[in-house]
């Protein structure tokens, strides 16, 4: 297929189709009733609000579907994802509680055991949220009822949610100094588990950033030793889970393994799982955690005896249409190296030559060694100021041409001291400098990759400040 619509396979309007027709099906069974005429709108204005909508709505946006978007973590979901979550949207479902939507209640509970299985956890309590910031807060909140008075211990190249949650929390939030290669310091991290009490240690596998892998594996028993949970935020990284099998185009095993030894994980369906805004996932080893949650509401809860999601979730509403598509998806798409595994190796192959093709370039850098598919570099020059200029000319440049040969890319501010730390040493007065960053989570992106680093290079040589 070279359609500019990428449909992989699924007529979706005739999908849409059948998925509205048997929902009227069902309404219809129900017996008629007559509409409101409050909610009726005139078909002429209709018409007019909608083209104006579509006007804007494609005027001035970025084309996250195509390969020449290679900036942040952002693409369109597959069209399975589509179909399930509008279809499921025009019932609505809430997956509060089991009366607000038995069905999809049921398919978010298949779904998070599919991602435990994922995880290797043996028990677990878990649910779908409305993002990994609000999965992150729920663990952190877990980890603060566990470990009162105790304080949460996060990379500084970690999710700055981390932080401004600690904050919502009253947890005292501790960074921890990151390697050469932005992955938790675990002889910084020895030594603050020594001097503080620490309730919670939080690991990334995955930084947003540059894709860093905290090592999970040692931290455990460093925070273990010191009586401190460890969460793992694996809100981008996580789906790579099913390719950490030490193969060519997988990744080291060792790290996710360890996730099965952690006391909770965040994985973000809305980012590697092919899902729209908003799903996030938060789950728990330990299902005795679910005390937590306790409290008495007087709206919910008639229908069964079975567990209310909404009984062990942070949040009340939630959209039962998300549960549905990620459940969906991940019938079409198991939760295997086979299955959605398939999709995430050809970004990581991408991200390993960009790097070796950067490495090999007269005129770009790459950061450091890509552990996922995410690429930090930067243009050769030696001072700090223009590296910076140059980053930010490059993905401006890019940007403005013809939309048919743009390329749509991400900056990324760094210190010098870290960039110096990575053997890259520039001069200059100032103390950070914006490189270019590029996350290649589209498996289109592999067939592009070359293309793109001479794009890049073609654009520095065109450029040249010196
Ligand atoms: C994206 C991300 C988050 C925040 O998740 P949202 O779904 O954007 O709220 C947290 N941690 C990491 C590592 C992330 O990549």
């Amino acid at each position: 297929m070279s359609s500019n619509r990428p449909d992989f396979g699924i007529d979706l309007p005739n999908a849409l189709s059948s998925a509205i027709a048997a929902i009227e099906a069902w309404q219809e069974s129900f017996g008629r009733f007559e509409p409101a005429s409050e909610l009726a709108v005139d078909p002429a204005q209709w018409e007019h609000h909608l083209e104006d909508f579509l006007d804007r709505l494609t005027g001035n946006q970025y084309p996250f579907f195509h390969p020449h978007y290679v900036g942040q973590m952002l693409k369109p979901p597959h069209p399975v994802a589509v179909v399930g979550y509008v279809a499921t949207m025009l019932i609505n479902p809430n997956n509060h509680a089991l009366d607000g939507g038995p069905a999809t209640a049921a398919m978010e509970k298949e779904a998070v055991s599919r991602l435990a299985a994922m995880f290797g956890f043996d028990g677990h309590l878990g649910h779908l949220t409305s993002s990994g910031t609000i999965a992150n807060l729920e663990a952190l909140w877990v980890g603060r009822e566990e470990r009162p008075g105790a304080a949460v211990a996060v990379s500084r190249d970690a999710h700055y949610t981390h932080s401004r949650m600690c904050q919502v929390l009253g947890v005292e939030c501790i960074e921890i100094d990151v390697d050469d290669a932005g992955r938790m310091d675990l002889d910084h991290l020895s030594t603050v588990l020594q001097l503080h009490d620490v309730g919670t240690v939080v690991a990334t596998l995955g930084t947003t950033g540059l894709g860093a892998i905290d090592p999970l594996a040692d931290i455990l028993p460093l925070a273990r030793g010191a009586g401190a949970r460890v969460h793992v935020d694996a809100a981008y990284g996580g789906f790579f889970a099913l390719v950490a099998d030490d193969s060519d185009d997988g990744i080291a095993s060792r790290h996710f393994a360890a996730i099965s030894n952690a006391d909770s994980v965040v994985v973000d369906p809305h980012k590697h799982g092919l899902q729209p805004y908003g799903c996030g996932a938060v789950l728990f080893a330990d299902p005795a955690v679910g005390s937590h949650y306790q409290h008495d509401s007087p709206y919910t809860y008639f229908s069964s005896d079975e567990l209310h999601l909404g009984e062990i979730s942070l949040e009340c509403s939630r959209a039962g249409a998300s549960a549905a598509a990620f459940w969906l998806t991940t019938e079409v798409f198991p939760l295997t190296g086979d299955g959605l595994g398939r999709v995430l190796r050809p970004g990581l192959r991408a991200a390993r030559r960009m790097y070796e093709r950067l490495e090999a370039s007269d005129s770009l850098r790459p950061a450091q060694v890509p552990e996922l598919d995410i690429v930090g570099y930067l243009t050769r020059a030696t001072d700090a100021g223009t590296v910076d200029a140059d980053s930010v000319r490059i993905f401006d440049e890019l940007a403005r041409r013809n939309r048919a040969d743009q390329w749509h890319l991400a900056t990324y501010s760094m210190s010098l001291a870290d960039l110096d730390r990575r053997g890259i040493a520039l001069t200059g007065d100032q103390s950070r400098a914006r490189i270019l960053r590029s996350v290649l989570m589209k498996p289109e992106h592999e067939a592009v990759v070359d293309g793109f680093v001479e794009v890049l290079e073609g654009q520095v040589a065109s450029t040249v400040t010196a």
